[in-house]
């Protein structure tokens, strides 16, 4: 009944914001967090990446004068706040969930322990990843296919508010058409902007394949885990 055993879900900061300018917006949230809990109930282990680009990016910080590696670590703790805004959605929706940081801060979460991580899994937690790797000049892309390696992650499914990946950008070019399948390397050959280079070629070498997909359409992640056509699927063919 379900193609994937184990997952990781990469959710945007952005994404977050629904409607709003800035923040989260808790309608948003409980969307995310009522689907994610249908796919607990099949019996998905899950693990979360979520980013904080709602809040602040490091790249930002350097326009307010403040300076890059600075800007990164806001970022991070940044993506942190999502984490734990999504934790309390998740639990108010009857799931179990830990989040661990790759900064430490031990009185708000546990710190980033594969092996704890991979256990939390098996029992059937739901573990959010918060801070990112824990280390600047990284994105939640890099976090979520590293991580995704190292808790052996079944697949990368990259929630976004378009529903797969395009011939160019389909909010400025109206002839352009979606892919329902790419290898890493067409992608690459096209320039196609799925994750960050970094993130890409952790996906690649380790093939890991990559779903990219509308997470604000309702039951998309559950047609996914079930194995159904949804959004672009990029492997190594
Ligand atoms: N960040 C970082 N290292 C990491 C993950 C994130 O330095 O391992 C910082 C980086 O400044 C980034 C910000 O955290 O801009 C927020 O993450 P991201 O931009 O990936 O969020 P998203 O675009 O997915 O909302």
């Amino acid at each position: 009944m379900i193609k994937y055993k184990r997952i990781l879900l990469k959710l945007s900061g952005e994404a977050l914001m629904g409607e709003k300018s800035y923040g989260i917006d808790s309608k948003r949230l409980e969307q995310y967090a009522k689907q994610i809990k249908k796919v607990k109930d099949l019996g998905v282990e899950i693990a979360i990446v979520i980013g904080g680009g709602n809040i602040f990016r490091g790249v930002q910080a350097e326009n307010v004068g403040i300076d890059r590696v600075q800007g990164d670590y806001m970022g991070m703790l940044a993506t942190l706040i999502n984490a734990m805004a999504l934790q309390s959605a998740l639990e108010q929706n009857g799931n179990y969930t830990r989040l661990m940081s790759g900064i430490k801060i031990e009185s708000v979460c546990e710190p980033f322990i594969r092996r704890r991580a991979i256990r939390h899994l098996e029992k059937g937690r739901i573990v959010i990843f918060g801070a990112g790797i824990g280390n600047p000049y990284f994105t939640t892309d890099s976090t979520a296919s590293l991580r995704a390696i190292e808790i052996e992650a079944e697949v990368v499914l990259k929630g976004t508010r378009v529903d797969g990946v395009y011939t160019s950008d389909p909010e400025k070019d109206k002839t352009a058409t979606r892919y329902t399948t790419l290898s890493f390397q067409e992608a690459y050959e096209k320039n196609l902007n799925i994750m960050d280079m970094t993130a890409f070629t952790l996906c690649q070498e380790n093939n890991l394949p990559i779903i990219v997909f509308d997470m604000n359409k309702p039951g998309n992640l559950e047609k996914l885990v079930k194995g159904e056509k949804v959004g672009t699927l990029i492997t190594s063919k």
